[in-house]
């Protein structure tokens, strides 16, 4: 568990840049702080010049500097609680940025370990709270403590021995705020962790939202929100709770001390030791005196409160990413697109066994290899490994005759296109769907690479054409079509190395049947592996590659592998009749 000063320590250097402003929105909190104690100190002066002799002369002097004090210190104060807000959000923005640009680069497995409502609201909630802890912390806790010692020793130069008597209370509220943290924090990070939950819940279950309907979960799902929204009330009612107690526990000190204040100030009067002027003028320093006293208490506790939204974001950026650029990066080179496993092994982290065990092959441009094998057999682990989300844990990948982790990874995922099995999608136009293939591209350039993936003319038909939007799980264009605009995507990025991963399996017959086609032409003159487990396109393969519990157990072309009987000829006994064959993938 964090305490404050971690937290703080972690965030701080996120301030750099805006340390200088830091500075000035302090001294414009000290200057305010003076201006009031100018005005207290100026409304005593009134006091006992003007309003009791009720003198009209004495009256404009002390008037007039007050006012002066007054507009001073409402300009001050507006500067300085502006530049605290720009401040504020900038650190808000910059500390969001890091988190999300971290969380990008992370492992798949880490987005499988995490719900994503709960990553959602560590970027959102949680960034804000970190806020309070760093920037309007200091800013509070500066104001706050020099407001309080202006107050105190004014009180203390009107009159030492009634401030002395009255300051013995004002430690109480500091112990009190001590009492309570503890308890606080827990109740933080219950809310945060219960908020997360229900984000992650109707997400969950939005996204879901077929199978909640089409099964009749919703009272199901109903009930999980419930679960999830009542935690989050319990955690809410126990934290208002707190700080209710803390604040009702110090409104009783301060009137303790406020009766003490007057009983003491009648007794002077009474005995011609102080002036009313001076009674008020005293008393209004204390006035003055408690808030920011009583501010900084509730300050530790929004600090303790906050240090839960830290842990939770530091969760985020230990997470380590599972590969990084090399420190030493080869330089760009016109890619072929020759791969190579050599001897590799990979076993996802925290996974107990081996997902690949000393696969080797090759492969060259103009290639087409295909991967099959049952499911769990390690065919997908094989595309990640070669697109570098992960690294080999013994062995070598490389890309013409470089070990990947040698190639800047910005300059591999440019040479090695993916096309995964659900089509990914942008929220943005048809245009920019295609169109972040190769970012630059021109329309001529989009356009012909959707020619090419027989998506042209459907686009050219809907009533925007390209600049359609379509967004995740969009039903303006359907399954295959989806497919086509994807595989156009991939055309565009003009990858000298392509992987499949089972680019069929999610369209019916016909929709395959259109993108096949497409594909063809795609993967013409490039490396591709493609991952299947429907072999009917097997024959078309220049050579197969067989896996079994991540060993590589069988390696050559359809015909050779069905002359031996192996797993491969065992997989492709129920299916593979050449009269259920679709069209050949290529020629
Ligand atoms: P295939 O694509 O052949 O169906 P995968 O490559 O997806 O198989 O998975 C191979 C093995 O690795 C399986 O046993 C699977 O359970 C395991 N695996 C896949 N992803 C992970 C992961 N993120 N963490 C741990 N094990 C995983």
């Amino acid at each position: 568990m964090w305490d404050a000063r971690e937290a703080f320590r972690r965030f701080w250097p996120l301030t750099r840049g805006d340390r200088g402003r830091l500075l000035v929105i302090i001294g414009c909190v000290v200057v305010s702080a003076l201006a009031e104690t100018a005005a207290i100190l100026l409304f005593a002066q009134l006091t006992d010049d003007a309003l009791q002799t009720g003198s009209l002369s004495a009256f404009w002097g002390p008037a007039g500097a007050w006012l002066g004090v007054a507009v001073l210190g409402a300009l001050v104060g507006y500067l300085g609680n502006s530049l605290a807000t720009w401040t504020a959000e900038r650190f808000v923005l910059r500390l969001r940025a890091n988190a999300f640009r971290h969380v990008q680069d992370l492992p798949p497995h880490f987005f499988q370990k995490h719900r994503q409502g709960d990553l959602v609201e560590r970027l959102t909630g949680d960034v804000e709270a970190i806020e309070e802890l760093v920037v309007s912390g200091v800013v509070g806790a500066v104001s706050a403590a020099f407001s309080a010692v202006f107050y105190a020793v004014a009180a203390l130069w009107l009159r030492w021995d009634l401030a002395l008597a009255t300051f013995v209370l004002a430690p109480l509220f500091l112990l009190a705020a001590r009492r309570f943290s503890g308890r606080i924090e827990q109740t933080s990070r219950d809310e945060r962790a219960a908020d997360g939950a229900i984000t992650s819940v109707v997400e969950e279950s939005l996204g879901n939202i077929v199978l909640t309907q089409a099964y009749n979960r919703r009272r199901d799902e109903e009930r999980r929100l419930e679960r999830e929204a009542r935690a989050w009330m319990r955690a809410c009612v126990r934290g208002s709770r707190l700080s209710e107690r803390y604040e009702q526990f110090v409104e009783v000190v301060e009137t303790v001390c406020v009766l003490a204040v007057i009983g003491l100030g009648v007794w002077e009067i009474s005995a011609d030791r102080m002036t009313l002027g001076d009674l008020l003028a005293f008393a209004a320093f204390l006035g003055y005196l408690y808030p920011p006293v009583r501010s900084l208490g509730r300050l530790g506790l929004a600090v303790t409160a906050a240090t839960a939204g830290a842990e939770r974001i530091g969760e985020i950026l230990d997470a380590e990413p599972a590969v990084t650029d090399p420190a030493h990066p080869l330089p760009a080179w016109p890619v072929h697109g020759r791969i190579g496993f050599h001897d590799v092994s990979f076993t996802y982290p925290g996974a107990p066994h081996p997902s690949l065990r000393n696969v080797t092959f090759s492969a060259g441009p103009g290639e087409l290899i295909l991967v099959t094998g049952a499911s769990g057999a390690g065919k997908s682990t094989l595309s990640k490994l070669l697109t570098r989300f992960y690294d080999p844990s013994s062995g070598v990948i490389c890309l013409d005759g470089a070990p990947l982790t040698d190639v800047p990874l910005e300059f591999l995922r440019e040479n090695v296109a993916l096309l995964p099995q659900e089509t990914l999608i942008l929220n943005g136009t048809i245009r920019e769907n295609i169109g972040c293939g190769r970012p630059g591209a021109t329309d001529t350039e989009i356009a012909q690479a959707a020619r090419s993936a027989a998506a042209h003319d459907f686009v050219t038909a809907l009533p925007d054409g390209y600049d359609t939007h379509i967004a995740p799980g969009t039903a303006a264009l359907s399954g295959g079509q989806l497919q086509r605009v994807a595989i156009a995507r991939a055309m565009l990025r003009a990858a000298p190395v392509l992987v499949l991963d089972e680019p069929t399996a999610g369209l019916d017959s016909v929709a395959a049947r259109q993108v096949v086609q497409p594909l063809r032409r795609l993967m013409s003159g490039r490396t591709t592996l493609m991952i299947t487990h429907d072999l009917s396109l097997a024959p078309d393969a220049d050579r197969i590659l067989v896996l079994d519990h991540g060993h590589l157990v069988e390696s050559g072309t359809h015909d050779e592998l069905m002359a031996h009987d192996g797993t491969y000829a065992r997989l492709a006994a129920p299916r593979g009749r050449p009269a259920q064959r679709p069209p050949a993938l290529r020629r």
